[in-house]
């Protein structure tokens, strides 16, 4: 699952060195937004807020452009959602298909095709898995494309459909933009702490051992993440996952907050699992997440992101530096990646 991101220091650049192990790790430990500390640090909030790489840019207003865009462009009109019918439900459909091949597959083109990177900056040497019986037609990046297009993409489409046709029939609180411009742009800014908020304890929940054994271990099979294993989850755990805009059958929003609020489940964990440390692209592109490659690696840690200090207050975060926090947390993950890596 999800991203963001401790920023490394512009001169730690990642390198070609690696551990007796042939494993990259940044220099410097992943560290959380200065937001819940104390004493408070206003300035550095009001900087990490506003400045790039931040809060702000470049993560969460690229996934609200794109929301934009889908929203005055793709989205069907609310009047014609009234009915369950084909033609809406199609058109969401196809075009959330697109978005996962835009984003997911954007990602898998640059960082495993043209290998614009190599392997600099990239956590496990090793490319995805073929020929293992871990995954599905024998092969990791088949496997996940799998559980993305033709499990994640039908449930997020499910949970749209549903949501909208509420929308449309007045059967869930609706929020307009002239009645309320300061809500409206609230919004905005609480949908990412929330998606954080959700996710750790989603996340909490589905490590729980009866619920590991049978849902997540599927997710788990991605000790070494690609930009496709995101969304690679067992159908219940996306539904649990996903289970974040149930937010907007309750509390008033637009359909707009709640486009932006799925798409934000929906898109972001391409970024938190293509495992490669950032930025990409020499430099330009702020994007990966070390906080939960660590969670991949070592599966008892790191269970939330790295902007509400949650692993911190509950125990379980690990800053991925070798005698760093969390050194003390269950060693490596157990289970076998699966014969067949190539390195
Ligand atoms: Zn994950
Ligand atoms: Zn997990």
């Amino acid at each position: 699952m999800p991203p963001p991101t401790s920023q490394p220091p512009p001169e730690s650049a990642p390198t070609e060195t690696r551990n007796a192990k042939g494993e990259w790790r940044p220099p410097y430990p992943v560290t959380y937004a200065p937001l819940l500390v104390w004493p408070p640090r206003p300035l550095a909030v009001l900087k990490w807020l506003v400045t790039y790489p931040g809060f702000m840019w470049p993560r969460n207003l690229t996934l609200l452009a794109i929301s934009a865009f889908c929203w005055f462009y793709t989205q069907p009109d609310l009047t014609r959602c009234t009915r369950f019918t084909w033609d809406w439900l199609g058109q969401i459909y196809l075009r959330n298909l697109a978005l996962i091949w835009l984003v997911y597959g954007g990602y898998y083109f640059i960082l495993y095709i043209l290998k614009t990177e190599g392997t600099k900056g990239k956590y496990d040497a090793r490319w995805p898995a073929t020929n293992s019986r871990v995954f599905l037609f024998g092969n990791q990046v088949y496997d996940n494309i799998f559980w993305t297009c033709g499990v994640a993409g039908l449930i997020w489409t499910a949970y749209e459909a549903v949501t909208l046709w509420l929308y449309a029939n007045h059967r869930i609180p609706y929020l307009d933009w002239h009645t309320h411009p300061v809500l409206f742009v609230g919004w905005f800014f609480a949908i990412p702490f929330w998606r954080e908020f959700h996710f750790y304890w989603i996340h909490r929940l589905i490590h729980w051992k009866p619920l590991y054994k049978h849902v997540h271990y599927l997710h788990h099979k991605n000790i070494n993440p690609n930009p496709w294993s995101g969304m690679a989850m067992h159908p219940v755990e996306t539904i649990a996952y996903l289970s974040v805009v149930l937010i907007h059958w309750v509390i008033p929003s637009h359909p707009f907050h709640f486009l932006f609020n799925l798409q934000h489940a929906a898109l972001a964990p391409a970024c938190g699992h293509h495992g490669f440390e950032g930025p990409i692209l020499d430099g330009k592109l702020p994007t990966g997440s070390y906080f939960h490659y660590l969670h991949h690696r070592y599966f008892e840690c790191n269970y939330g992101e790295s902007t509400l200090p949650l692993d911190r207050w509950f125990g379980t975060f690990r800053d991925g530096l070798p005698k760093g926090a969390g050194t003390d947390l269950p060693g490596e993950h157990q289970g076998s990646p699966g014969p067949g890596f190539r390195s």
